[in-house]
C-alpha cells in the first residue's frame, strides 16, 4: 500500500484498497473506456468523504493531482464512473434510507442506496420515484442523480431533477454544504460567508446575474436533457437562488453528494397497457404526437429490426406476443391514472386516436397480459448480451434526443448511418420523447473498428444537433460526450460552463475528464480493447 493510501486509511473510517484486482475492477464502467484507479476508498459516513476530498484539495495545493471520482454501482454509459485518482465507491456503507415521509411525499436517502430497494420500500407506501432508469436494480440514488437519468416513466413525469429538493454535498475543499431554494436574503447571507462556500455563491450568483440573457435564451426543443450544467434553474427571477439543479446532472464534477431528500409520487401499480404495430414510420409519428397530449405515463417502442434480432437470438422472449412480418414499429402505450375514470377515458382517446394508423392493437388491463406485453421492450437486453464473433452492442451513439416533430428524420438518419458503415441496426427507447437507444456491434479489440468508433460519433452527432436535438436526453456526457459540448451549446455557453467548473473546483480534483473537460483526443487514448458488461452479471441489463 503506497504511503498515501496509508495515510488515508489511518484518518478514515471506511477501508482503502490498493490491490490490484480492486484497481482492475474498478478501471471499467459500462462505457467504452478504460481508466485505472490508484486507490478506492469506501466511505462509511459523510466525514470520510469529508477527510478524502479535503486530502486530494491539500495535495493540489502542493501541486499534486490526485482527483476524486465518486461512484454507485458503474453503470454510467459515458466513462464518468472511472478515474484515475481515488474512487469513493458508496453502495457499500453509505446506502441506507435515513426518512420516509409518505404524506408529505419525500424519502431522505443516503447516495449508495440501491434504486430497486428505495422504490420496492416506497411501493409497500402506495408511493414511488417516477424517472426511475431500466437500470434500477443494478444502480443508485447518487447515480442517478449525478446523471439525471430518466426512464420509460419520464414522458409524464419528468426526469431525476424534478424530484430532487435538497442535497447534502461535499465540496472539492471538503467543507460539507446543504443546498435548497434559498430567498434573495438567504443568498445574500451566504454570499456573506468567508467559507468557500462563500466564495461560491458569491462568484456563481455573479456569473449568473452577468450572463442572464444568455441562459434564459439558450434552448433546445427536447422534453428531456442530461447534458451540460443546469444554470437556468439555480437563479429564478424573483432573486431566489439554488444550487441543487445544478449539481443533479453534473456527474461528480462540481461535488460529492452524500444525502438527497427526493419527492416522492403516488403509484398506481392498476395500470392500462396498450401495444400497437405501425406498418411505416409516417403512421407511427402521427400516433405518437397524438398521444404524447393524452396524459400518457409511458410511450416507448421497438423497431422491426430489433424485434428480428430478438426472434433470431431469443426467439422464445417474443413467443405469441409479436408475429413474423414483424411492425416497422411497436408502440407501448401506458395510462396511469389513479382515477379510474380518467385512466379509462385516456384508454378511449388513445384508441380513437390509434384507429386508421395503426396495423393493428391490443390493449391489456390484467397484471400478467401487462407484464407479458412489457417483455417485448425489456427483450433489448438480448442485444446487450448478444456477443458473435468477438463483437459487442457498444454504447456510443446509444441515447440522443430530437424534437418529436423530427421523429422519422431521426429514424431514417440513423438507418441510413448505419448503411454507410455496413453495420446491423435495431432501434428502441422512449418514442415519445424522440429519445432513440441505438448500439452498433464492434469489436473493439479490432482497429478498423476501433477507428470506425469516432466516426460513427462524428456522423450521428451531426445528425442530432443537426436536428435540433440534444447528444443525450438521459446518460449524460462524460467522457464520450463531453467533446460534443461546444458543438450542441456554442461557444459562448460553453465558456460559462468551464467558468461553473472553475469555480467549484478550482484545482480540477472533481472527475476531471469528464463533461468540460473531456477531450476527443483523450477518449481515442482510453478507449477499451474489449468490452463488456461483466460487473453486472450478477443481473439482466436491460434498455
Ligand atoms: C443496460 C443499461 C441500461 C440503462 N438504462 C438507463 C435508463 O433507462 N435511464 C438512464 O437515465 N440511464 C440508464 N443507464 C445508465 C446508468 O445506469 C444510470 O445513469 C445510473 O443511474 C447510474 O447509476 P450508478 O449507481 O451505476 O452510477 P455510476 O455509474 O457509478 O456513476 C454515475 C455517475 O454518477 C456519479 N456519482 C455517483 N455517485 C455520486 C455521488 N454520491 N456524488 C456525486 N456523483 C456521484 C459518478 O461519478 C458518475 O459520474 C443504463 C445503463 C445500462 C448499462
Amino acid at each position: 500500500m503506497s504511503k498515501i493510501a496509508h495515510y488515508l486509511q489511518e484518518h478514515l473510517a471506511g477501508e482503502v484498497l490498493t490491490s490490484e484486482s480492486a484497481r482492475n475492477y474498478f478501471s471499467t464502467d459500462a462505457s467504452v473506456f478504460e481508466v485505472r484507479p490508484k486507490i478506492i476508498v469506501y466511505p462509511r459516513n459523510t466525514s470520510d468523504v469529508r477527510k478524502t476530498n479535503r486530502f486530494s484539495w491539500q495535495l493540489a495545493e502542493r501541486g499534486k493531482i490526485l482527483p476524486v471520482t465518486a461512484r454507485g454501482k458503474g453503470s454510467d454509459v459515458s466513462g464518468a464512473a472511472i478515474g484515475e485518482g481515488i474512487v469513493l465507491v458508496f453502495p457499500a456503507h453509505m446506502n441506507r434510507l435515513i426518512e420516509l415521509d409518505t404524506s408529505k411525499g419525500f424519502a431522505r436517502v443516503q447516495p449508495g442506496i440501491i434504486y430497486k430497494n428505495i422504490q420496492n420500500t416506497l411501493h409497500t407506501h402506495g408511493q414511488f420515484l417516477p424517472p426511475y432508469p431500466a437500470s434500477l436494480d443494478y444502480s443508485t440514488i447518487g447515480g442517478s442523480i449525478a446523471n439525471n437519468t430518466s426512464g420509460e416513466k419520464s414522458i409524464k413525469y419528468g426526469a431525476t431533477d424534478a424530484f430532487v429538493r435538497e442535497l447534502d454535498v461535499v465540496l472539492a475543499n471538503g467543507e460539507l454544504i446543504h443546498t435548497l431554494r434559498l430567498s434573495k436574503r438567504e443568498l445574500n447571507r451566504k454570499k456573506g460567508l468567508t467559507t468557500f462556500e462563500g466564495e461560491v455563491y458569491r462568484q456563481l450568483d455573479g456569473l449568473i446575474t452577468d450572463n442572464w440573457d444568455k441562459i434564459q435564451k439558450f434552448s433546445i426543443k427536447v422534453t428531456k436533457n442530461a447534458t451540460g450544467y443546469n444554470l437556468k434553474d439555480v437563479k429564478r427571477k424573483d432573486g431566489s437562488f439554488d444550487l441543487t439543479p445544478l449539481f443533479v446532472g453534473s456527474q461528480g464534477t462540481l461535488g460529492v453528494v452524500t444525502q438527497a431528500t427526493m419527492t416522492t409520487a403516488k403509484y398506481n401499480p392498476n395500470t392500462t397497457l396498450i401495444s400497437a404495430h405501425f406498418n411505416d414510420l409516417k403512421s407511427a409519428k402521427e400516433a405518437i404526437l397524438k398521444l404524447v397530449d393524452m396524459g400518457v405515463s409511458a410511450l416507448e417502442m421497438v423497431d422491426k429490426h430489433l424485434l428480428q434480432f430478438v426472434h433470431e437470438h431469443n426467439p422464445q422472449q417474443l413467443k405469441d406476443l409479436v408475429e413474423e412480418p414483424f411492425p416497422e414499429v411497436l408502440l407501448l402505450i401506458e395510462f396511469d391514472d389513479i382515477n379510474d375514470r380518467k385512466q379509462k377515458k385516456g384508454v378511449k382517446k388513445a384508441i380513437k386516436a390509434l384507429s386508421g394508423l395503426a396495423k393493428e392493437y391490443s390493449v391489456a388491463r390484467d397484471e400478467h397480459e401487462r407484464e407479458m406485453l412489457w417483455k417485448i421492450r425489456h427483450s433489448v437486453a438480448a442485444i446487450k448480451w448478444h456477443d458473435h464473433d468477438n463483437k459487442r452492442a457498444v454504447p456510443i451513439i446509444e441515447d440522443g434526443i430530437v424534437p418529436k416533430e423530427k421523429f422519422t428524420e431521426y429514424i431514417k438518419g440513423i438507418r441510413d448511418l448505419f448503411e454507410k458503415y455496413k453495420l446491423d441496426v435495431a432501434i428502441w427507447g422512449h418514442a415519445g420523447d424522440a429519445n432513440l437507444h441505438v448500439e452498433p456491434f464492434l469489436d473493439l479489440s479490432k482497429v478498423g473498428d476501433r477507428q470506425k468508433v469516432f466516426k460513427i460519433m462524428d456522423d450521428y452527432y451531426e445528425l442530432v444537433i443537426g436536428l435540433g436535438g440534444s447528444t443525450s436526453g438521459e446518460h449524460n456526457d462524460g467522457r464520450l460526450r463531453g467533446a460534443f459540448l461546444p458543438a450542441l451549446y456554442g461557444d459562448d455557453i460553453y465558456e460559462l460552463f468551464k467558468k461553473v467548473k472553475k469555480v467549484l473546483d478550482p484545482y480540477g480534483t472533481m472527475n476531471p475528464g469528464v463533461k468540460v473537460d473531456a477531450t476527443r483526443e483523450e477518449a481515442i487514448g482510453l478507449l477499451r480493447k474489449e468490452y463488456s458488461v461483466d460487473h453486472l452479471l450478477d443481473h439482466m441489463p436491460r434498455s
